[in-house]
């Protein structure tokens, strides 16, 4: 049994230090909303004033906030986890952020003596819950070593991906591909849709065929094909447009300062930054195949051809 901080029990934060707890650590958390406090309190979490209360006596400090500054604020400064953690704890910060600002994270750790590890996670909220999650993990092999049984108290899959920084390149690169496949396959249903094909008769056809993608076999974002997928119930998240927009902002800005020409991963990021500022920010990301429709109507407002919502 280790003692744990865990800074920031937000939507995913909460539920997962409660599935620490339940592993049978101590979990003393933090966070700056009080009423996520008091839910991470009742599932057993003893809850600190401060970052400092929650890294008193941590051998491991956690956090799950919501961006870069948000990790650096919460590192740096007198009142940051830096100046007060003990000496030997091992520091994870399972957030999604930059992976410059993760960079400057694992340097501040290293310049105070501490080991570090970058460890963002997908699954989503549900996967938090039902500690299903899967880690991308980034960082030294020794301090890797000691952050995977706590992390597989909370997930399904660890993968140590390289040094620091590592876990977040995977994470952005994989949700890169993801934002592109899924603009790729909607565009596709649109398209069918204007030369008069049905949407199953194109799933039945790309599902088997070189179009076939994790976008069109489990997320179809036209209903029918894939009962499960989140087009059938009214695009209820899944993975939430606001969140594809942000991991799609960190890829464009990582192909920015690595200097790589990343065209298809530039433009969905600003596909769904202008998704997540409408209606659309709390649906599930698949919902990127209605803008197609409605961006594609004629100058008369009438759809490109056969019935707009595929039922043809
Ligand atoms: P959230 O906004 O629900 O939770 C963040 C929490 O951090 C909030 O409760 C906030 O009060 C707290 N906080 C902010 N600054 C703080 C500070 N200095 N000290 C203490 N607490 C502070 O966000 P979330 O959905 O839990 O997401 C957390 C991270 O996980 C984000 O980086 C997000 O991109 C990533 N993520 C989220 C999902 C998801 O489905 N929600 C999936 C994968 C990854």
């Amino acid at each position: 049994m280790s003692t744990i901080a865990f800074i920031g029990l937000g939507n995913m934060g909460g539920p997962m230090a409660a599935n620490l707890v339940s592993a049978g650590h101590r979990v003393q958390g933090f966070d700056l909303d009080a009423e996520a406090l008091g839910r991470a309190a009742q599932a057993g979490v003893s809850a600190a004033e401060s970052a400092v209360g929650a890294v008193d006596g941590a051998d491991i400090v956690l956090t799950m906030l919501p961006a870069g500054r948000h990790v650096l604020d919460c590192y740096r400064g007198p009142g940051g986890v830096l100046a007060a953690a003990p000496p030997g704890a091992l520091l994870i910060d399972c957030s999604t952020i930059d992976v410059a600002d993760a960079r400057a994270v694992h340097q501040a750790a290293a310049d105070s003596g501490r080991q570090s590890v970058d460890a963002p996670v997908s699954g989503g909220v549900v996967g938090a819950e039902n500690a299903t999650l899967t880690f991308m993990a980034g960082g030294e092999e020794t301090a890797f070593a000691r952050a995977e049984p706590v992390l597989a108290a909370m997930g399904r899959r660890v993968v140590h991906c390289g040094p620091g920084g590592a876990g977040q390149a995977a994470k952005i690169c994989n949700n890169m591909i993801l934002g592109v496949s899924m603009i790729a396959v909607s565009e596709a249903f649109v398209l069918g849709e204007a030369l008069g094909l049905t949407h199953q008769a194109l799933f039945d056809v790309a599902s088997a065929a070189s179009g076939q993608c994790w976008a069109l076999t489990t997320n179809c974002p036209v209903p029918g094909p894939v009962p499960g997928s989140p087009a059938n119930r009214e695009y209820r998240p899944g993975f939430a447009t606001a969140l594809m927009a942000k991991d799609l902002g960190l890829a464009a800005n990582a192909l920015a300062e690595s200097g790589v020409d990343g065209e298809l991963g530039a433009h969905a990021a600003r596909v769904y930054a202008a998704l997540a500022e409408g209606s659309a920010a709390g649906q599930d990301f698949s919902a990127v195949v209605n803008d197609i429709r409605a961006r594609s109507r004629r100058p008369d407002g009438t759809p490109p051809a056969r019935g707009e919502d595929g039922a043809s």
